[in-house]
């Protein structure tokens, strides 16, 4: 059975089967401050002269890791999980956006641990799946370190 492709939230994040994933964002078109998550119903900047709108726009695809950690043991409830499944540890990575000035979270992408991260180093957006049931596969997005793409497409032409 072919399961529905699902983003866990809507309007966060662009189709994930296009090539330029991007998180979206929205712009204040009289302050130009920018929200993410979205902010579709009035500018938050206390500052801002008003009379704007809030715009949709695509985030940087690439940051700087600010600050990284793993979760290695299951939390406690409400946490929801299956206690009869095996705990697959992840890792948490927040990522610095220059042009925003803003920090996102996000699960690194698979198979990427603390000892791939630093405090620093450049990372890009990409496609993830956060569950999956039956009938869904629940996207999100992941952060990926950039040279670590560029070692599998390194590794995928030999
Ligand atoms: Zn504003």
């Amino acid at each position: 059975m072919t399961r529905t492709r699902r983003p866990v939230v809507p309007g966060w994040f662009t189709d994930d089967t296009v090539p330029e994933f991007r998180l979206l964002g929205t712009r204040c078109t009289a302050c130009a401050s920018v929200f993410f998550p979205r902010e579709d119903d009035w500018c938050r900047n206390p500052g801002c002269p008003g009379g704007g709108a809030l715009a949709e726009v695509p985030l940087s695809p690439r940051g700087r890791v600010w600050s990284y950690t793993d979760g290695r043991y299951r939390p406690p409830a409400p946490y929801v999980s299956d206690p009869d499944a095996p705990w697959e540890p992840y890792t948490l990575v927040a990522v610095e956006l220059a042009a925003e000035a803003m920090v996102v979270l996000g699960q690194a992408a698979p198979g990427v641990t603390t000892a791939d991260l630093a405090v620093g180093t450049e990372v890009e957006v990409v496609p993830g799946v956060l569950n999956e049931d039956d009938e869904h596969l629940w996207t999100t997005w992941n952060w990926r370190p950039v040279a670590q793409e560029r070692r599998t497409e390194r590794e995928e032409r030999s």
